[in-house]
Order: C-alpha cells, then sequence, then structure tokens
C-alpha cells in the first residue's frame, strides 16, 4: 500500500499531481507512527545524553511527518474540498496527540534537563544555545518540571481552557448568525454601495421574504457604516454588532471571559510566573507586561493631542455637513470616509490602472534584486497543485541557488480569503549539506479576464509586498535548525520584515520601478503618490488610539490576578478610560466579542501589532536617510535580520542591523503625528 502513496516515498518537491485526497490521512498516520519511532529511539537509547544524540537527532526527527503536514494543510488553505476537510477533521486530534505525548515524555525530558543543566560546561555555539534554550522552554512551559499533582492540574486546566476557548467563538458565531436586519424600503440603504445591496437583497430572497437583509458579516457591515446615510441604519448595526455575546441569552459570554482570565492565571502561577502576561512575555521581544504598559503609555501620551485634533474636525464636520449635534460611535466611519473623499477624492479605479499585477510582480522583483541581489526565473518543470500557479527558482547574483519560490495569486473556490506565507519546505543545514527552502505565497487578487488584465488596488500592492517580505525572511535564511530558520522568530519581531516591504509603495523611486499604466505605460504621477500617503494617514491619530485601546484592554484583562474582577463591562470601561471619546453604549461590550485574545492566541499579545509597526518605521527610517535603495543598510538588513531567524534574540539582532533599540517616535513621525516631521 505505502509503495502507491506518493507522500510516503521520497520526494524533494511536493509531488502535487501525483497526490489524491485519499493519500493523505494513511500518509499521516504511517509518518506518526514513524515519528514515534524516532522520538522512542532518541528518549530511550542507552548513551549519555549529548547535544547532537538528543537535540539534533530532535531537531530532525519526524521528517516526513513535516513535509507531509505541510503539504496537507497548506492543500486545505490554499485548495481544499470536502474530503480534505473531513481528513483534516480526523487527523487533527491525532497530530495533537502527538505533539502533546511528545511534551509528557519523561525520559526525553530528563535528557534535554540534564543537557540543559550543563549548559555552561557544553561547547555550544549561540545558535546551539538559543535551540537548547527554545526546547527546554517548550517543554516546561507546558509543565515538564512539575510534580505529578501540579502536573495533572495543569492538563485540567488546559483543557477547560481549550473548551472555552471553544465555547466562546462558537457563541460569537452564533450571534453574528443570528443578527439579520430586515428592510424593506430601498431608500433607507441610500448611500450604500450596489455590491452590497445586491447581496443584501440575494439573502433576503434566499429566506423568501422582499427586501433586503442586512448582516453582522464584514463585507456588509463595513460599508454599510462607511457609506449608508441613515443614521438609524448604522445606529442599528453598530449597536446589533457590539452586543454580540453580551445580550441576555445562552450565548452570553461575560462568564467565560471571567473563567478564561481566572484559569490563565491559575496556570501561570503553577508555572511560577506572576501574571499570564509575564508567562505569554517570556517569549517575546517585549520580554515584560512593564516593557508593554509603557509602551502603548508612551505611544498613547504622544498620539492623543493630534487624535484629539482629528475627533474634533470630524465633530465639526458632521455638524456643518448634516447638523449633528451629538456625534455618536455610528458617526465615525460615515463621516470619516466622506471627508476623507472631500480631502483626497482618491478614485481606487482610476489608480487600478497603474498596479496591473504582472507589472507589481516584475517591479516586486526589481525591488527585490536592487535591495538583496535576488534573481527570479520561471521554472515550468516543477509540480503544482493548480494551473494558476507560478514557480520561480531564486538565485543570488553569483548564480547560487536560494530558493524555489511558488506564488498563488488568484482566488477560486477552495481557497480561503486573505493573503499568506507558508513553505513546503525550511532552510537547513543537515550532516553538513545545505538544503534550501521551498516557499510559497497564496493571495486573492481578481484573476485577468478577456477584456481586462488583473489591476490590483493600492492594498492589494501593499498586501502583495508584504507576504513577499514574509517570503524573504524564509528565501534568505541562513542558518542550521530548521525550527530556528526563516520566519521562526517571536511573534512581536515576525511582523519586521514583512512590514518593511510595504514602505517602498509609498516611495516614488520604487513606483517608477512599476507602477505603470497599463494602457499608456505612464508612470504614476507624483500628485498621486503624495494623494496614496496623505489619504494613508488619514485619522491616523485616531486610529493610533483605537490600537492602543485594545491593546491596554488586553493587557487589563491578563497583567493582574482577576479573583476579584465581578463585572466584565465595569471592567472594560475602566481599560478604556483613557481612550475613550465618545459616549459609551451600555449594551455593548468589546471583551465578550474579543476572539483575538479570548478565543485565538493573541492574550499578551494585541500589542505586538502596534510594536511591529514601530519597528518597520523605525527600520525604514534608516534608508530613508541612507537611501531607500542604500546598499549597505540593505545588507545590514539581510545579514542581522533576513539570514538570522530565531538564532538570536531579537533586540539583539534589531541593534545589530540599526545600531540602537527601535524608537516609536519613528512611526509618530511617519504617521504624522509628531511635529517634527524628518
Ligand atoms: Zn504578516
Amino acid at each position: 500500500m505505502s509503495q502507491d502513496n506518493p507522500l510516503l516515498q521520497h520526494f524533494e518537491y511536493p509531488p502535487f499531481s501525483k497526490i489524491k485526497n485519499e493519500h493523505f490521512k494513511p500518509a499521516i498516520e504511517q509518518a506518526l507512527k514513524d515519528a514515534r519511532k524516532d522520538i522512542t529511539t532518541i528518549a530511550e537509547q542507552s548513551a549519555e545524553p549529548t547535544f547532537k544524540n538528543t537535540l539534533e537527532a530532535l531537531e530532525f526527527a519526524g521528517d516526513q511527518l513535516g513535509k507531509v503536514t505541510r503539504i496537507f494543510f497548506n492543500l486545505n488553505s490554499a485548495e481544499t474540498n470536502p474530503e480534505i476537510q473531513k481528513t483534516a477533521q480526523e487527523v487533527s486530534p491525532l497530530l495533537s496527540e502527538f505533539s502533546n505525548d511528545l511534551l509528557l515524555n519523561e525520559k526525553l525530558f530528563a535528557r534535554i534537563k540534564s543537557i540543559y543543566n550543563q549548559k555552561s560546561e557544553l561547547d555550544l555555539n549561540d545558535e546551539q544555545e538559543r535551540l537548547l534554550d527554545k526546547v527546554y522552554k517548550n517543554f516546561t512551559r507546558n509543565g515538564a518540571n512539575l510534580e505529578k499533582e501540579k502536573q495533572a492540574q495543569l492538563r485540567d486546566i488546559d483543557k477547560q481552557l481549550s473548551q472555552l476557548s471553544l465555547q466562546f467563538g462558537e457563541n460569537v458565531l452564533a450571534e453574528t448568525n443570528a443578527f439579520e436586519l430586515h428592510i424593506e424600503d430601498e431608500k433607507e440603504l441610500d448611500g450604500v454601495p450596489e455590491s452590497v445591496k445586491d447581496s443584501a437583497q440575494a439573502l433576503a430572497k434566499e429566506k423568501e421574504v422582499s427586501g433586503y437583509i442586512l448582516t453582522l458579516d464584514f463585507p456588509t457591515y463595513l460599508p454599510v457604516m462607511k457609506f449608508a446615510k441613515n443614521r438609524s441604519l448604522r445606529e442599528k448595526m453598530l449597536k446589533g454588532i457590539g452586543a454580540k455575546a453580551f445580550k441576555d441569552n445562552e450565548y452570553n459570554n461575560t462568564e467565560n471571559v471571567l473563567k478564561i482570565v481566572k484559569l490563565r492565571y491559575e496556570r501561570a502561577q503553577l508555572l511560577g510566573f506572576e501574571t499570564h502576561a509575564d508567562f505569554v512575555l517570556q517569549e517575546r521581544m517585549a520580554k515584560t507586561p512593564e516593557n508593554v504598559m509603557s509602551f502603548l503609555n508612551e505611544i498613547l501620551t504622544k498620539a492623543k493631542p493630534a487624535a484629539i485634533k482629528e475627533f474634533d474636525e470630524l465633530k465639526s464636520f458632521a455638524e456643518k455637513t448634516d447638523q449633528i449635534t451629538d456625534f455618536q460611535k455610528w458617526d465615525q466611519a460615515y463621516y470619516s470616509e466622506k471627508l476623507k473623499q472631500e480631502k483626497f477624492d482618491l478614485n481606487e479605479d482610476e489608480l487600478k490602472e497603474y498596479f496591473e499585477l504582472n507589472n507589481v510582480i516584475d517591479g516586486l522583483f526589481k525591488v527585490a534584486h536592487k535591495l538583496y541581489q535576488v534573481n527570479f526565473k520561471k521554472n515550468k518543470t516543477i509540480d503544482v497543485y493548480h494551473e494558476d500557479v507560478l514557480v520561480f527558482d531564486v538565485t543570488d547574483d553569483n548564480g547560487k541557488f536560494l530558493a524555489t519560490f511558488y506564488a498563488d495569486f488568484h482566488p477560486r473556490a477552495g481557497k480561503r480569503d486573505g493573503a499568506w506565507m507558508t513553505t513546503y519546505k525550511d532552510q537547513y543545514v543537515k550532516d553538513g549539506k545545505e538544503e534550501r527552502p521551498q516557499v510559497s505565497i497564496v493571495c486573492n487578487f481578481t484573476k485577468p479576464s478577456a477584456k481586462q488584465p488583473s489591476l490590483l488596488t493600492f492594498m492589494e500592492v501593499t498586501t502583495l509586498f508584504h507576504e513577499f517580505g514574509h517570503a524573504l525572511h524564509a528565501m534568505l535564511a541562513n542558518t542550521v535548525y530548521p525550527s530556528l530558520s526563516g520566519a521562526s522568530v517571536y511573534w512581536d519581531f515576525v511582523e519586521l520584515p514583512s512590514q518593511l516591504m510595504e514602505n517602498w509603495c509609498y516611495e516614488h523611486e520604487a513606483l517608477e520601478l512599476f507602477a505603470k499604466h497599463y494602457k499608456t505605460e505612464e508612470v504614476i504621477p507624483q500628485e498621486l503618490i503624495e494623494k496614496i500617503r496623505k489619504s494613508s494617514n488619514f485619522m491616523e491619530g485616531l486610529q493610533t488610539i483605537r490600537q492602543v485601546s485594545f491593546g491596554q484592554l488586553d493587557m487589563s484583562w491578563h497583567n493582574l490576578n482577576p479573583s476579584k474582577i465581578t463585572d466584565v463591562k465595569a471592567h472594560e470601561n475602566k481599560a478604556f478610560k483613557e481612550t475613550s471619546l465618545l459616549p459609551d453604549i451600555p449594551t455593548n461590550c468589546m471583551s465578550t466579542a474579543f476572539g483575538h485574545i479570548f478565543q485565538g492566541g493573541y492574550s499578551a499579545g494585541y500589542y505586538s501589532y502596534k510594536w511591529a509597526e514601530v519597528l518597520d518605521a523605525d527600520a525604514f527610517e534608516l534608508f530613508k536617510e541612507k537611501g531607500i535603495f542604500d546598499s549597505e543598510t540593505a545588507q545590514k538588513f539581510k545579514e542581522n535580520v533576513l539570514q538570522q531567524g530565531g538564532t538570536k534574540d531579537p533586540m539583539e539582532l534589531y541593534k545589530n542591523f540599526r545600531g540602537q533599540e527601535p524608537n516609536p517616535d519613528a512611526l509618530l513621525r511617519r504617521a504624522g503625528l509628531l511635529e517634527n516631521k524628518k
């Protein structure tokens, strides 16, 4: 059987054309068996534990499992079908059982611990020490060092937490789905884009009622809030979205929020940390809750004057335009959009004509070459999972092979929304032989038609640069161990290479390489670039304090002993005190639907969004100072950040590149929020 399964053979590139849906489950099961065998061999060998026979062996154990699951999960995102989805349901528990068993393997941990304890006597290089630390922490953060009874307690907490976060998410989803606003008269939808009205009408038809049905899904909600002239309609929508999982019904999440934060606190205490935030931040560039809090405070203090100014401008604009004298939360997006149009009059359709996909890709490769001397050449011999997928060989200027780059640009059924970077293989060195990575970006850009080529919105252009920045991190990696390679870095550092790349989208010197009108070849006019730049900073003060407020709310739940908190809404209002400019809506609550921190993995991590922006703004200031294509600066970034992956502490890497710690003022300057603009 296994001879017929292409996933169980040796392969250099994923053998997409030979893979059938039914190959995945047996391949994953077999690979799991092999991986378990590898681990038993390492854990139960009679030789004394050494870095090589334990840490290094573990690093390369279960190689086939890694290869097969990458293909599987990448396809489940980019080209899925019901059969793959069903297999995912079946194999996911097997995979988490495997990683749980690994982390609970006492013999294995005893070996790792004995090596860790003699760390200073072993002659380890920086990267090896980093790997040892990472693996040791991975075990201890899951309770490997605790006595039996406490370990059982920890398992119990983990079980409860995973059920609670599941429940939390299901409640939010149920509430989203339960909301329907039925509109009979089209006049009430004045200003709402036709496409939104069309789908609202289609939904009404599906439900066999007349008129329109509005939902809280973002493709409906956001345009309604931005464009609907009808103020009471906006009010109903905003109150609807804000009351999610906070109403007096079975989906109310207030108890779940309180239970989750209490269990997280208990878990942290069991592991010897003061709070959950301390636990999380041990593995972050920011390191401590104090650092995060003072970071958020600094940004808030400096951005608030600008935010208040913008807010006043918005209020008087609303009063002047529509005699609104009691400006409310449901007015903000609407008047912001209106004022933006009045000020900048940026026509998306006109702008798109300068960003034809092939031109943009070509320009992106030119930018990458100018900075990092990488070359891209199409390779049509490599197997792909869909005919739209392009494959490139990536080499340096000396012809050395660096990576294989897959690019999958267009939407189709079976591909999830959004854009992302992923790898089929990471870079590493094993037994002296260097392996180069296989890197993929997946996007959802409009497909060209017979009538028109693929024209990108400006946001799609920055998205492409962003994902490509992640891809560079993976492609230029130059480490030994795969788990420290490329983008395998702390969460609050991983967005630096990606966000940094976006900066070139606003620079004339870069844009003239690719922003050419698809019919006339005319380079995008300077005044249009200026408009893009200014409009991207529009209402940045308000945006900034909004992000800060979410970061502060997150920390307020995780940076303390929560046992005394009984009222979720009152706690939240206290956390928002410094940042709220608009009247509170008593029936609304953010925490009960704050999926990032209560359902996903962003707890004590929401600050990372702003943190990463500071990093990229501060890094780009050096490029601005020296020239955006300055080879010395680019080289420094490549050598100290892109090639290093997670082999050193990120602050150390950053300082090696920049010569100093990141300064939040760079972000505020770029956003036009500080007076002394550089
Ligand atoms: Zn990203």
